[in-house]
């Protein structure tokens, strides 16, 4: 079923009650508020962990309507011919939503990921299923549509997340995982991008998301470059899928460490001269550079002072207005420099582009992993180089180096 604000059928009585929340499936005790209303005489609790799909409560129904299937008739078309690994990959999920089971896909960044999914998602939408495409990130359920809609010309597919307001049909839907709040036994198949940039840890409930709004017989596709137990588990040990190369068929570069502590200079408002030394040396091959810092203020302070000695400079975070337009300028060429935070980790393709990622000791390997998966993601442009700037050899620094020399022996982790 569909949950919907005005929509004609009773579903719940009340979207809250005996601490639980019948919309998005929460039942932590924490996560729930009660106040006295004094203008309805009674107390009322409501809750916090789908507030921002507007508010579920002990005192309001909850309205929605049935799930509705319907076969279409759809088709894509792609500019290339997927390589022999892809396409055994492809089968592999064509298989797992033909038998109603889960898939892990472990790829490595630059694999054709979506690509590998399209025939999937054909055989779902001719056989009346419904599928959603889901990342934990906006910006990669952005990018990810704009390739749908170029290969699937003419279906429609409705994209969803926070703000966006319209009517979906929800049947081929691309959207954030919190959009799933509203749907329960709905979706027959559910691809999972970028699954590893989940914030499980903090939020053990978006799997549970998941897990509610596919239907009973539901195929889950789990597609990520660094995968966990967890996600092996949920797939099953023999519907693991693994590709190590990507697609162009090139090796994954390898990061270069350069040991400077860059938060001293930075604090004292200088440029860390190593950090000078790599800039001046990309701009002068002609190429653009993506710099990640682990913070917002220290990127600022760095934007503040590189700004005086580099004009094609912008900086990004996730709660800046103009990102996305800085992004375009990026991709456009009109900018050499773009300062970011984690939120360009994935998801994002820049052609000549190098990667330096400032005080790399404070980054864990799977976001080191995506960050290095930036680079030489196309043919003409297959390689790029890596600099991680740090002072301290951590874990996560041994761990991305080691993972991407096994990926190029054709290993994986699993
Ligand atoms: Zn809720």
């Amino acid at each position: 079923m569909i949950l919907k604000h005005g929509a004609p059928d009773l579903m719940f009585k009340a979207g809250v009650k005996d601490n639980r929340c019948f919309r998005c499936g929460n039942r932590e005790k924490d996560l729930f508020y009660t106040y006295y209303s004094s203008y309805d005489e009674t107390d009322i609790t409501y809750c916090l962990h789908c507030i921002a799909l507007g508010r579920s409560d002990s005192l309001n129904p909850l309205y929605g309507y049935e799930t509705v299937r319907q076969r279409d008739n759809i088709d894509y078309a792609l500019d290339f011919e997927l390589n022999d690994v892809q396409q055994a990959a492809s089968t592999r999920l064509l298989d797992a939503i033909k038998n109603n089971h889960n898939l892990l896909l472990y790829a490595v960044t630059g694999a054709g990921k979506t690509e590998i999914t399209f025939e999937g998602i054909k055989y779902a939408r001719n056989s009346g299923l419904n599928v959603a495409f889901v990342s934990p990130r906006i910006d990669v359920v952005k990018e990810v549509y704009l390739r749908l809609a170029d290969a699937f010309k003419g279906v429609r597919i409705d994209l969803m997340y926070s703000g966006v307001k319209s009517v979906f049909s929800h049947m081929f839907t691309v959207c954030t995982v919190h959009q799933l709040f509203n749907c329960i036994d709905h979706y027959d198949v559910i691809i999972i991008d970028e699954v590893d940039a989940f914030p499980l840890p903090e939020e053990p409930l978006l799997m549970e998301t998941v897990k509610r709004a596919a239907a009973e017989d539901a195929s889950i596709i789990l597609m990520t470059a660094t995968p966990t137990a967890e996600m092996k588990l949920l797939a099953g040990k023999d519907n693991v899928v693994t590709i190590a190369r990507r697609y162009h068929g090139y090796d994954l570069a390898l990061p270069k460490v350069i040991w400077q502590n860059s938060s001293k200079y930075i604090k004292k408002k200088r440029i860390p001269p190593k950090l000078t030394e790599l800039l001046d040396n990309i701009i002068k091959a002609g190429r653009k550079v993506l710099v990640f810092f682990p913070d917002i203020t220290m990127m600022k302070t760095a934007a503040e002072i590189l700004k005086k000695k580099y004009s094609r400079l912008e900086s990004v975070y996730s709660g800046d207005a103009g990102r996305y337009e800085k992004v375009q300028l990026m991709r456009d060429g009109e900018l050499d420099i773009l300062l970011t935070t984690t939120i360009l980790e994935r998801g994002v393709t820049f052609l000549y582009l190098d990667v330096i990622v400032i005080d790399a000791h404070r980054f864990d390997s799977a976001s080191l992993i995506q960050i290095c998966g930036r680079v030489g993601r196309k043919p003409k442009d297959p390689t790029g180089n890596i600099s991680l700037i740090t002072d301290f050899n951590t874990s996560g620094i041994r761990g991305t180096l080691a993972a991407i020399s096994q990926f190029n022996k054709g290993r994986t982790a699993l």
